[in-house]
């Protein structure tokens, strides 16, 4: 695994801050995201190939936020796979993503392109080599959300529907179907468990700590909403205790009341300008 920093996107560390994953099978590497950049996918590639000795013959992406895909330029189309929602989800907004990215990790993506996979991946098994595969195309944190989980080892790559001792990012979340999702992922029989972003554990601690930080996100949004505080007033409401170890709780609490608050008041508010 590579470890991605426990920070937000910045020319300091040029958006490596979600983990990658990468296998080896005795047919060639796979490697789960291909991270933030074109340069990052070119060194990923090269360093899975030394780890391996082999060529990678499969890269997974988990789900379309940029951190994870943007190294696709180094891998051919054809080794390239993802959920169909991944792939609709790039093409609609990847050009947004690569100029976002570009303002955030500044040089650092030159050359960065939006690259789409030409393999879809549905639920069920592949076999790759002596590695069997589960994949688990399941949704919450955005509209498709892959987890991939290796059989006979027992370590799933939960992608970013499980985060670890990093608050979790909600821009294209939904909290009830991410909920599933974790209930979902805490059936397998884990063995390791690598995190979109955090340590990987020999525990299933991120997919609890996720659901925490769900279940806390939904109650303080929604009483704040029910006290009628306005939206920078629930953006300054304590969090509980227990958040003050997880880096960028504040940060990312913050920005999901950005996130959620605008539906809470779409959803709750009775529109002024409609007469039944
Ligand atoms: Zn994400």
């Amino acid at each position: 695994m590579l470890v991605g920093a426990d920070e937000a996107i910045s020319r300091a560390n040029g958006g490596a801050i979600a983990n990658i994953a990468i296998f080896d099978t005795s047919e060639g590497a796979i490697v789960v995201d291909t991270g933030p950049s074109r340069r990052y996918g070119v060194e990923l590639e090269a360093l899975a190939r030394q780890l391996t000795g082999k060529p990678v013959v499969r890269a997974l992406l988990t789900h379309f936020h940029p951190d994870h895909v943007f190294g696709c330029q180094a891998f051919s189309a054809k080794v390239l796979a993802a959920p169909k929602g991944v792939v609709d989800g790039l093409k609609q907004s990847g050009e947004d993503f690569a100029t976002a990215m570009y303002y955030l990790a500044g040089d650092w993506m030159r050359g960065t392109e939006v690259v789409l996979p030409e393999i879809i991946i549905n639920s069920g098994h592949e076999d790759i080599g002596e590695r069997r595969l589960r994949y688990l195309v399941l949704d919450g944190h955005t509209d498709s959300d892959l987890a991939v989980f290796d059989e006979r080892s027992g370590i799933l790559v939960a992608g970013d529907l499980a985060f670890l001792d990093r608050a979790p990012t909600t821009p294209h979340a939904d909290l009830p179907a991410w909920n599933r999702s974790i209930a979902e992922l805490s059936q397998l029989s884990i063995s390791r468990l690598v995190p979109g972003h955090g340590p990987a554990e020999t525990t299933p601690r991120a997919l609890v700590q996720t659901g925490q930080w769900l279940k806390t996100l939904e109650e303080r949004i929604m009483d704040s909403f029910e006290r009628g505080l306005a939206m920078t007033e629930a953006m300054d409401e304590p969090l509980p205790a227990w958040t003050e170890k997880i880096a960028l709780a504040r940060y990312e609490y913050e920005r999901s009341v950005m996130h959620l608050y605008p539906k809470l008041e779409a959803d709750g508010w009775p529109r002024v300008d409609v007469s039944n």
